[in-house]
């Protein structure tokens, strides 16, 4: 089926053999361009209330096309960009795209929320509270629409330096999200530190749960973990139908993945968003 389609597993060792080879001069120069002429693009990807089945909020995902290349995955890119000290430009297009895209959806104060990517080692300074509150006034969005989503936390040494930034953005109103929980780039001790709002249970816990039962106990023990902190909880990657339902009865809260939707363009969120107007719930594509 579709989800099974655009699954592809990633070999990470070979990966990154691979990478160093392939990430030549030609394709720097394509990045390069790509940033300074503003091609590189977001999707959307709904992210959806246990509760009720409505669409409550969307992730941005960073997209790169190279006409030559093909489709560049974000993982690549990103890491390049921070390689070569782009990573604060692209963070701050992106910014921008995603929280213009999140204010022209929604109706009357229903607005979804935007969650927005970001790296770890990007709060060890206040470039990115500058970054922040730059992009929400040159779009006046509301503060609390906004969800930083911040990986790799287990790359940062000094929590206390983190912690401070941490503290300036919120008190803009602005969330944080702890992605990726439960792999070694996202341990424990980043959700004692920082004071996330929410954390991202990793995809690769969620898509095992339906075959392996250390998985499911790893999953109900975040959610529980989750609520006893008093954070919301996020499972990502979600592809079937028997994941979801365990997850609802294990009291996630918010649910996003390849079932309810692929990252769309900003047009294809706004269609069905007007298609939850109809039918407010997910139950019509859940069966
Ligand atoms: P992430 O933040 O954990 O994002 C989730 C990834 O899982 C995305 O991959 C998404 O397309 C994919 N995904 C969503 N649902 C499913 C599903 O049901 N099954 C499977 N197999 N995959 C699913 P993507 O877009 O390739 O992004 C990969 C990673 O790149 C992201 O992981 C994030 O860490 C990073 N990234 C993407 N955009 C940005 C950005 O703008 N800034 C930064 N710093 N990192 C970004
Ligand atoms: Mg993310
Ligand atoms: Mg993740
Ligand atoms: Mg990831």
């Amino acid at each position: 089926d579709q989800a099974r389609e655009a699954y592809q597993p990633v070999f990470v060792i070979s990966d990154l053999e691979v990478d160093s080879d392939t990430w030549d001069h030609s394709l720097q120069a394509r990045l390069e361009s790509a940033l300074s002429e503003d091609r590189i693009s977001i999707k959307l990807q709904p992210q959806i209330s246990f509760a009720t089945g409505l669409i409550v909020g969307a992730e941005a995902l960073a997209r790169w096309v190279d006409e030559e290349r093909g489709e560049i995955s974000p993982e690549r890119f990103i890491g390049q960009c921070e390689r070569v000290g782009r990573l604060d430009d692209l963070t701050k297009r992106i910014l921008l795209k995603s929280l213009r895209a999140a204010n022209s959806l929604g109706i009357d104060g229903h607005k979804p929320t935007i969650s927005v990517n970001a790296s770890a080692i990007q709060f060890l300074d206040d470039r990115m509270a500058v970054m922040i509150g730059e992009s929400l006034s040159q779009t006046s969005m509301d503060p609390s629409k906004l969800t930083i989503e911040v990986t790799e936390t287990a790359r940062i040494e000094n929590f206390a330096i983190a912690r401070d930034v941490f503290e300036v953005i919120k008190q803009s109103g602005v969330r944080f999200s702890m992605d990726d929980f439960g792999v070694a780039s996202a341990n424990l001790d980043a959700m004692l530190e920082l004071p996330f709002d929410e954390i991202k249970i990793d995809r690769k816990f969620v898509s095992r749960m339906t075959t392996s039962k250390r998985a499911r106990a790893i999953v109900a023990n975040i959610i529980r973990l989750a609520k006893d902190a008093g954070v919301l909880v996020v499972a990502e990657g979600i592809e079937d139908r028997e994941s979801f339902d365990l997850l609802r009865a294990m009291g996630c809260d918010i649910g996003q993945g390849f079932l309810i939707a692929r990252p769309l363009s900003l047009s294809e969120l706004k269609e069905t968003l007007d298609l939850q107007m109809d039918m407010p719930t997910f139950s019509h594509k859940l069966g």
